[in-house]
């Protein structure tokens, strides 16, 4: 039963919210819906995809700014993550929001904080739970072993890592998250990251700058 997965690209961030699903079941999962909740839902339709729930990577407005009026849209299924550590960021979403000059975007309450070495159930699948601060205090990686397969939010990118200018950025927290808890993956490990194109962890692993 192999995962399926569709990119749509949101806000003016071009934020990579993704639809995984399980072809058989059709049932599948919302990962960082952050924003132009139609199309999201047009993507949800022309799959025939059944949400079950939404996961939530970390707490920037571009990941997780729509998730509330998604779940409102689609009878209240459950928000998994992220890290407890980012309710700050989760709750500030109004504020986040009008920073940019986006209004009416509602803060977030999880049903599910993710910790390290959690599993979560998606699309058929079981991912385990990596906390990878540094970006974020709360950002998590979803890793499904079985298919070789992550989504790693804005931890790592192809060919960079996510910013840590933030008041709480912290890059060697996010180096070393990298470091210990990515490259061990395995470098056959495809991802799909926050922003840009998919990669693997050999590819970043030989050729990334911010990991030489
Ligand atoms: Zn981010
Ligand atoms: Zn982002």
């Amino acid at each position: 039963m192999p995962l399926k997965a569709a990119i749509v690209p949101v806000t003016p961030f071009q934020q990579n919210c993704t639809l995984l699903w399980d072809e058989e079941s059709k049932k599948g999962v919302v990962v960082d819906p952050g924003g132009d909740l139609d199309r999201i839902e047009a993507a949800i339709a022309k799959t025939g995809l059944t949400a079950e729930k939404i996961l939530l990577t970390h707490g920037h407005i571009d990941h997780a700014g729509a998730a509330t009026a998604l779940r409102d849209k689609l009878d209240g299924i459950p928000i998994e993550g992220p890290h407890r550590a980012d309710k700050f960021l989760l709750d500030g979403l109004p504020e986040q929001g009008r920073s940019f000059g986006m209004l009416n975007v509602q803060r977030v309450t999880p049903d599910r904080w993710l910790e390290e070495g959690d599993t979560v159930t998606a699309a058929g699948a079981v991912f385990s739970i990596l906390h990878c601060p540094g970006h974020s205090p709360g950002s998590v990686v979803f890793v499904n072993k079985a298919q070789g397969f992550a989504l790693v939010g804005d931890v790592l990118f192809r060919g960079s890592i996510g910013r840590t200018d933030f008041p709480y950025g912290d890059h060697d927290a996010l180096i070393g998250a990298i470091k210990t808890k990515l490259l061990p993956l395995g470098d056959d490990l495809v991802f799909i990251c926050g922003h840009g194109p998919m990669s693997t962890i050999g590819e970043e692993r030989r050729s990334n700058p911010f990991l030489a």
